[in-house]
């Protein structure tokens, strides 16, 4: 017997669209490469409120509650942003991903670990692993494979447009634990982070492009040296031009769904997979897997959240032509009482798009407009 939908890789993107399928009762296969979910981890951890409610598990994974972000320039520059109420969670992503995996297993879907997929026949996937070799014949596949999107390269489909490195350390460091710290200018082409996990414990990391491990090392030797737990990963930015074909839905970072002005994929991948999980519940009630029918999956992720990615990549494209000077000034007016308030009362980070267009219209934001509007951000609203 097909499967109705098999899913590939069980991150929280994988197990979000399992446990939606296997919830409307379709025969629901999950294959994940590794051995342990949630292993190796790839992220920091950090997830909104809204982000950690897409998960729909218990509070057990959260390791620390912030309220804002302190930014601070190589030139010394500060903006402490407070919202003075919880913004964000701190996770074991491990975790995170393990409770997501039990929830899609308790709902009916079916898993199988330690079996990569290493092929697509037909309306059938090749594995190989801990079962040996074996083929699992689908009606719909949800590819949920991550930054490397084994399914998308199978197909020869069009991948992000911009791929970053990233890497991250567990070191032990005192700081407030209410606020994570932002350094916009320690990569040239992202950012570097601190974020609080525990009273004494610290995660820093950088996100870029060019000379990640290096500019990593330069960031480090703020610290005392007491790595506990490295991290490296990818990161995929700029949509797949199409996340849908032969029967497949993307989903998470194998479409290139995280946001590229934060790089948090879990919000979007999460509801990504929920779409995908729709449109598949409506193609396998109808029996029809043409490109048509797969194509309601697009028109849902981009209603939902279209618009706020494309903005964001404009935002990364404006990134990619500021200097270190540019970053020092717009904190430096950031300060500004009325700019600041706006951030506290519209900031949302995983749909930036309402704070910028309040900050566009506010005048105190006018000398920092010029070098936007030249960037072409205008062209957006
Ligand atoms: C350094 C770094 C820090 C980050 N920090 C944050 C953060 O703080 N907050 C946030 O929201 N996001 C963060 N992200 C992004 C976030 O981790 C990803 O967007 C998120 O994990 C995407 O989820 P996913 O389910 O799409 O893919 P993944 O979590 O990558 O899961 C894909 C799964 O597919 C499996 N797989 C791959 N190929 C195959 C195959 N052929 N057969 C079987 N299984 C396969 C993999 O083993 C993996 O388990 C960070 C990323 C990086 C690199």
């Amino acid at each position: 017997m097909p499967y109705d939908v098999i899913i590939v890789g069980a991150g929280p993107a994988g197990s979000a669209a399992a446990r939606a399928c296997a919830a409307h009762g379709l025969s629901t296969l999950c294959i994940e490469e590794h051995g342990t979910i949630g292993y190796p981890v790839q992220c920091a951890g950090l997830l909104s409120n809204a982000a950690f409610a897409e998960c729909r598990i218990s509070d057990r994974p959260v390791l620390n509650r912030v309220s804002g972000a302190r930014v601070i320039t190589g030139r010394g520059s500060e903006l402490l942003i407070d919202a003075k109420v919880q913004k964000a969670v701190v996770v074991d992503r491990a975790a995170v991903d393990r409770e997501m995996a039990k929830a899609a297993a308790d709902a009916g879907a079916e898993y199988r670990l330690k079996t990569g997929v290493y092929g697509v026949k037909g309306n059938m996937v090749l594995t190989r692993g801990a079962y040996g070799h074996e083929k699992h014949t689908f009606k719909i596949l949800i590819a949920a494979d991550g930054p490397r999107s084994s399914i998308a390269r199978l197909y020869g489909m069009e991948r992000a447009k911009v791929y970053l490195s990233g890497i991250q350390a567990d070191i032990l460091h005192d700081c407030d634990p209410r606020f994570v710290e932002i350094y916009p200018d320690a990569s040239p082409e992202f950012f570097a982070w601190l974020i609080p996990t525990a009273p004494g414990r610290v995660r820093v990391g950088l996100c870029g492009q060019t000379n990640v491990a290096e500019r990593f090392a330069a960031l480090m030797k703020k610290f005392e040296p007491s790595t506990t737990h490295l991290v490296t990963g990818t990161l995929p930015l700029g949509l797949m031009p199409r996340t849908y074909g032969h029967r497949t839905l993307f989903v998470g970072d194998a479409a290139g769904f995280a946001k590229p002005t934060s790089g948090g994929g879990v919000y979007t991948g999460i509801r990504s997979a929920r779409h995908a999980a729709a449109t598949a519940i409506g193609c396998c009630e109808q029996g029809i897997f043409d490109d048509k029918a797969l194509s309601e999956y697009e028109r849902r992720w981009q209603a939902d959240f279209g618009s706020e990615l494309e903005l964001g990549f404009r935002l990364f494209g404006v990134r990619q032509k500021m200097h270190k000077e540019d970053l020092d000034r717009i904190v430096q007016a950031l300060k500004e009482p009325s700019i600041l308030a706006a951030i506290v009362e519209h900031g949302d980070m995983d749909r930036p798009g309402k704070l910028i267009k309040n900050l566009l219209l506010n005048p105190a934001m006018l000398p920092l407009l010029k070098p936007l509007i030249m960037s072409g951000i205008r062209s957006f609203f």
